[in-house]
């Protein structure tokens, strides 16, 4: 083995993949010289402008760490502390964020809905509300949409419209968990305003690190009210970067020739070849709909530990139990799925 090849490229999370190069030239352009600290330089400006116009709004947008905080910082401004925040059982929020929307929201708790492949049942809101609205329970306040899901399915916007006029009606907000955000507006070929603010979304987290960014997501307020001293929560929350241009370049990069949705379109596609590469294999079932980048697979034990041992790194815990997740990045190769569906391909086929 040649120890100067990079290491491979995986299937485990979009995560692992490095930063594209749209990102990493805006951040080494964004080196050049000195400029001013803690977000009121030209490239934080240019960012949210650009954001603005993808967006055809005039929205407040901050940037953030990670999507623990953009999630856990912007559920606490739209909250107090005896609200509650419904969302799918699987969703981020309440699976892996270890509690931080509770904590930054002073124990604002989140319940949890049910529905199928990742989607919240919209009926399950109004059940949720309306069990319970005694002075003893957690008043709901906030509704919280992952787009795309957890498992890679999208809500349509239809879909998007009938659960935000469902969370009004109950005199709720709209949350919008969009680390794969783009992966979303790629597979539905719709414009991001109407997947937002025109369907009822409050804020949205839009994701910059899977979808090709080193680091860091994007707070958009569409209800600019809800945005008041969101800077103080930020700085409090410890997510105030002081050399901020390193976090907002990346995003001009990303946005200003279209970069974001060509590799989330990409790493969507990619996700396709690998179902139809591996969905017909004997053993392997495709388990939820492949929607964008990612294909969830139901493995044997046996299967599982094999493509491990070929050195096939993968998580098995984000759906329910048996269920491999393969997700797709910006620069998956066809290779890649060739390879990965060969070494599978053997192996289920002799067990
Ligand atoms: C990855 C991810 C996040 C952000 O996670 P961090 O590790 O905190 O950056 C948020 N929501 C969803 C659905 C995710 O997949």
């Amino acid at each position: 083995m040649n120890s100067d090849l990079p290491p491979r490229r995986q299937f485990a999370s979009d995560n692992y993949a490095g930063i594209c190069p749209e990102a990493f030239a805006a951040m080494a352009e964004a080196n050049r010289g000195h400029e001013v600290s803690y977000g009121d330089d030209t490239w934080t400006e240019k960012a949210s402008n650009l954001i603005r116009e993808i967006f055809e709004t005039h929205c407040e947008v901050f940037f953030v760490f990670n999507g623990t905080a953009a999630n856990s910082l912007s559920l606490a401004s739209l909250c107090q502390s005896y609200h509650s925040t419904l969302c799918h059982e699987l969703a981020h929020v309440e699976a892996a964020e270890c509690g931080a929307p509770e904590f930054f929201a002073n124990g604002a708790k989140l319940l949890l809905l049910p529905g199928d492949h990742g989607k919240i049942d919209p009926g399950a809101i109004e059940r949720a509300v309306h069990r319970r609205t005694d002075i003893h329970y957690p008043k709901p306040r906030v509704l919280s949409l992952t787009q795309a899901t957890e498992l890679g399915t999208v809500y349509s916007l239809d879909e998007v419209r009938a659960l935000s006029e469902a969370a009004r009606r109950c005199d709720m907000r709209v949350h919008m968990d969009g680390a794969r955000f783009a992966n979303a507006v790629a597979a539905l070929g719709v414009a991001p305003r109407e997947m937002t603010w025109q369907a009822g979304v409050d804020v949205l987290c839009f994701g910059g690190s899977k979808n090709g960014i080193a680091l860091g997501e994007a707070v958009v307020f569409f209800n600019r009210e809800l945005a008041r001293e969101f800077d103080y929560r930020c700085k409090q929350g410890g997510q105030l970067a002081s050399k901020m241009r390193f976090l907002s370049a990346p995003w001009v990069g990303m946005l200003q020739d279209g970069a974001w949705l060509r590799y989330a379109a990409h790493g969507n596609t990619m996700a396709r070849k690998l179902e139809a590469a591996i969905g017909r294999l004997p053993g392997v079932e495709i388990a939820h709909p492949v929607q964008t980048n990612v294909v969830f697979a139901r493995l044997t034990d046996a299967v599982v530990q094999g493509m491990h041992q070929r050195g096939w790194k993968f998580y098995n815990h984000v759906g329910a139990e048996g269920e491999a997740r393969l997700m797709c990045s910006w620069d998956t190769t066809a290779g890649d799925v060739e390879a990965f569906a060969a070494d599978l391909g053997e192996l289920a086929g002799k067990a």
